[in-house]
């Protein structure tokens, strides 16, 4: 299982092998949220991020490992930059992996009332005010085939776009590095999402580009939005019209909790995904 405390001693590690680590923001509980730069500062600067469902924690040990592979063997150096966030929704992260113990004492009964008066978090997809992040943006906010609109382990859009610290974290670190492409690692499926009512010229970009995720991967490229929105892809593809893409990895059999091992068969079709996502907007 991979924890916030797992994260906090490889960003170290990663710092002393030359990524540049800052603090984008902190979570509901005040935790500061952590990236991970390698590369240069110009001209390309890319964002992968993981874990914005708590649940999905699995996609944060993958993008540690992909910045230890990506450091390694391309150094801390080259043309344009990968930054990466393993953990958006550290405080959910910790919730699903701890139980109640792990949140602030003040949030303690009304998580207990969402989750149906379980103290069992396995499930938990949302922050710790309930919000699910990733129908928090500010991109066709609400309209979403499962949006709904009060406090719940998943799905809750909030009470308006962006008004969680972890969603204005993220999109505030999109906004100041003036991202060319972000990736944001989901599980689970093995597919990768595109669109967002691009039109041409982005359209034909963004669905060549998915391409070549998909024939690195192997994962299948989905087409349409599938009632999809307020999610960080959607905003970046619809506010910033650059290529933005969801990856869900791990098939859909593997049950929750998802156990580390499930990571090895999908690690060869993803170690090389960031740097290879740069390579494709620097041509
Ligand atoms: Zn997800």
């Amino acid at each position: 299982m991979y924890t916030y405390y797992n994260l906090i001693a490889d960003v170290k590690n990663l710092e002393k092998m030359g990524a540049k680590i800052e603090n984008i923001g902190k979570t509901v509980a005040g935790v500061s949220i952590p990236s991970i730069h390698i590369g240069d500062y110009s001209p390309n600067q890319i964002i992968i991020q993981g874990a914005i469902h708590a649940r999905e924690y699995i996609t944060s040990e993958l993008i540690v490992r992909q910045a230890y592979h990506t450091i390694t063997r391309y150094g801390s150096t080259f043309k344009g930059g990968i930054y990466f966030v393993p953990m958006i929704n550290i405080d959910g992260v910790a919730l699903c992996q701890y139980g109640l113990s792990a949140v602030p004492v003040l949030k303690r009964s009304f998580l207990t009332d969402v989750n149906g008066g379980s103290t069992n978090f396995t499930l938990w997809k949302a922050n710790i005010n309930a919000v699910d992040l990733n129908t928090n943006f500010n991109a066709r906010w609400g309209t979403g085939t499962q949006n709904i609109k009060y406090p719940a382990p998943a799905n809750y859009i909030g009470p308006y776009p962006e008004s969680e610290p972890e969603t204005r974290a993220l999109v505030e670190l999109t906004n100041r590095i003036k991202a060319t492409l972000t990736i944001s690692y989901h599980a689970e499926g093995q597919e990768i999402y595109w669109e967002f009512y691009q039109v041409d010229p982005e359209k034909s970009r963004d669905k060549k580009i998915g391409e070549e995720f998909a024939k690195i991967t192997n994962y299948k490229l989905i087409d349409g939005t599938l009632g999809s929105a307020g999610g960080y892809k959607d905003w970046c593809i619809e506010k910033l019209k650059m290529p933005a893409y969801t990856f869900e990895i791990i098939p859909s059999s593997v049950s929750f909790p998802i156990p580390s091992s499930a990571l090895i068969p999908e690690w060869s079709k993803n170690k090389d995904i960031p740097y290879k996502a740069l390579n494709l907007i620097l041509v």
